[in-house]
């Protein structure tokens, strides 16, 4: 089970982004619209600073 958050607006499509914690404790943030152009998602390191990667 997954804890699931909003956070805000994704930059590409505006729809919202919510926080996932995967098995290896990353927070990783992702877009909820599946037709979002890019399908981002961002890596969220504990310092707080927001990194983008890609997922396939
Ligand atoms: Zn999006």
């Amino acid at each position: 089970m997954y804890s699931q958050m909003s956070i805000g607006e994704c930059p590409e499509c505006g729809d919202e982004l919510y926080v996932f914690r995967t098995k290896s404790r990353k927070k990783v943030v992702k877009c909820v619209n599946d037709d979002c152009p890019k399908q981002l998602a961002y890596g969220v390191p504990k310092s707080g600073k927001m990194e983008v990667t890609g997922l396939k």
